[in-house]
């Protein structure tokens, strides 16, 4: 007598208990992952845990147009972009263009950083991505965008897709963006989380960026965020006349010159050092 219903409560508490372990690690994987505080979206691709089925689940196209993530942080983004970028006290030159000012802004950078450095992804630093690498610091971001000289519809090369965060950028002005990353979980990350923060046009390939990209050439514009030695002869080939080329160029672990090359109507180079600065290697794929 009375020895069933005690067995049946104690099996109905230990599946209760269960099941409220399963929500609480649900929760706070959502949370880590820098959603949009609903709740709703998946794990992102930055935790290295989200895989591509995941992120189509949470289609851009639908409804509103701003990045899923945009809602959280856009205050720390709005200073970011004021006290770094555009008013700057520390004699960096401000970066005055509106279409870049609005990119950065527009951004949600939490969700390109791994997500145990949300809380810095507004700092005044590049931050580490894995593999080695890094996102770059945003004034730099912003400072190369804006030498770019982007139309609405230029067509843009990225070499250095890292994080996604640059061409992510750069895709807030033109819908034309190409980016090439040679470490493949990164490229294979970046896609996930362009995909799910709305950035799904951005065309990504996992690859040598120094061989550019051929079939897609001409560019009006090149962006290379790792440093070679010398400019790289294909992406010199691959730039329309008119077009510009922005890339650090210098020994590696050293600093280096950010260059601003134009190639004039008819072909001829020009170069102009923009500023010093600090980039990881651009490195060759390993011979099978
Ligand atoms: N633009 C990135 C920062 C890139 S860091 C962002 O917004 O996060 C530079 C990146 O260049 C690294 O991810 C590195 O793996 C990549 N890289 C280095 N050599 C390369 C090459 N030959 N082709 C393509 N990517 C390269």
């Amino acid at each position: 007598m009375g020895g069933k219903p005690i067995w049946i409560l104690i099996i109905a508490a230990v599946l209760l208990l269960i099941w409220l372990a399963a929500c609480r690690r649900s929760a706070k994987e959502a949370g880590s992952a820098g959603g949009d505080g609903s709740g709703l979206l998946p794990v992102k691709g930055a935790g290295g845990r989200a895989d591509a089925a995941a992120a189509s689940a949470d289609d851009p196209s639908a409804g509103d147009s701003r990045p899923p993530g945009a809602s959280r942080h856009a205050e720390a983004r709005r200073a970011m972009v004021l006290h770094q970028i555009e008013q700057p006290r520390d004699g960096r030159t401000p970066v005055r263009s509106q279409a870049v000012l609005e990119a950065m802004r527009a951004v949600p950078r939490h969700a390109f950083v791994p997500p145990e450095l949300e809380a810095e992804a507004h700092a005044d630093c590049p931050l580490p991505i894995g593999h080695g690498q890094t996102i770059s610091q945003p004034y730099i971001v912003a400072r190369m965008t804006e030498l770019l000289g982007l139309e609405p519809d230029s067509k843009i090369l990225e070499i250095g897709t890292g994080s996604g965060y640059q061409a992510a950028v750069l895709a807030e002005i033109t819908p034309h963006v190409y980016t090439i990353e040679i470490v493949e979980p990164l490229a294979e990350r970046a896609r996930t989380v362009l995909r799910e923060q709305g950035y799904g046009q951005v065309k990504c390939r996992a690859g040598d960026g120094y061989l550019g990209w051929e079939e897609e050439a001409p560019f009006d514009g090149i962006i290379v965020t790792c440093a070679p030695e010398d400019l790289p002869p294909p992406l010199w080939e691959q730039l329309k006349p008119g077009g510009r080329i922005v890339i650090p160029i210098g020994e590696a672990h050293g600093l280096q010159r950010l260059e601003l090359v134009t190639k004039t109507q008819d072909g001829e180079r020009r170069t102009e050092l923009v500023e010093w600065v600090r980039f990881v290697p651009l490195t060759r794929q390993q011979e099978p």
